[in-house]
């Protein structure tokens, strides 16, 4: 389903023209429904209107999104849930142009129970970006061609100009060593990124250890557990960077996260306005 301002079309799948807008001058966002609402809308919605400021783009106004979203969604009338991809560009009083993608979201647990491959990006991200890293755009050209070319591994870790870890090039990451969550800070050089935030409150409400500190690529790769963070999954354990550094996956603190995660989200309000 394919939103394009005037109305919404069926489609089934990106095509080309599609995949050239969310390359073009535009911010985007990736946004999920758990039991048909969508998680976390007014958290994407500020990180838009950021991006969206930096960028001098307008955007529109919450409720309206929020309307069109939810009338795509019934539209759509699926059973599963949905991922959705909203991306805009010149909207304005004049041409109110933004794009809206809807599918639906096919869950898989086998990556919760036993966990996904990483490698590290002989890339590191460049320094000095012309457009900074809490803007999420396609134009940080760099993390496009990242997934593309590690696109065999389920995300690639990107360290920054010191050799820290950063992120992936889809997902922000966490390590846990002896029962200490770790996860790089924003001035590392990440997107700040939605579940990452929600995921440091659920630790907070467990009272659990945590740092947001830097991490060497040796902390890294000698952690007990590391787990990564992203809308469209939520918390996904690793098990494995390439060639042969393995992790339990989930383990023990991962697993508990995973396994409160959905009652933390649908009990909390804030959540869901
Ligand atoms: N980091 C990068 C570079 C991303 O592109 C994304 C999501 O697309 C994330 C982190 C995770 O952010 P969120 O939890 O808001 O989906």
């Amino acid at each position: 389903m394919f939103y394009n301002t005037e109305n919404w079309i069926e489609k089934n799948k990106y095509e080309n023209d599609d995949f050239d807008l969310f390359n073009g001058y535009s911010t985007y966002e990736t946004l999920r429904t758990y039991n048909k609402n969508i998680f976390a809308l007014r958290f994407h919605y500020e990180r838009l209107k950021k991006s969206a400021m930096f960028l001098g783009l307008d955007i529109p106004k919450y409720e309206e999104l929020k309307n069109i979203l939810n009338e795509g969604i019934e539209k759509l009338n699926c059973q599963n849930d949905v991922r959705i991809k909203l991306m805009l560009n010149k909207y304005t009083s004049s041409k109110k142009s933004f794009y809206a993608f809807i599918e639906p979201i096919i869950e898989i647990d086998d990556l919760r129970e036993s966990g996904v491959v990483l490698t590290i990006s002989r890339e590191r991200k460049p320094k000095n970006p012309v457009i900074p890293y809490y803007v999420k755009t396609s134009l940080n050209g760099y993390s496009m061609y990242l997934r593309q070319k590690y696109n065999a591994y389920y995300d690639a870790v990107v360290l920054n100009e010191f050799g820290y870890v950063t992120e992936g090039t889809k997902s922000n990451i966490f390590i846990v060593t002896a029962g200490v969550i770790t996860t790089p800070p924003v001035s590392a050089g990440i997107l700040p990124g939605v579940t990452r935030k929600i995921v440091l409150d659920l630790v907070e409400s467990f009272n659990m250890d945590f740092e947001e500190r830097n991490i060497e690529v040796w902390e890294l790769l000698s952690a007990d557990e590391i787990f990564l963070t992203h809308t469209s999954v939520g918390i996904v354990p690793v098990r494995r960077i390439v060639p042969n550094f393995t992790f339990n996956a989930p383990g023990i603190t991962t697993e508990t996260l995973i396994n409160y995660w959905q009652d933390f989200i649908i009990n909390n309000n804030a959540y869901w306005d």
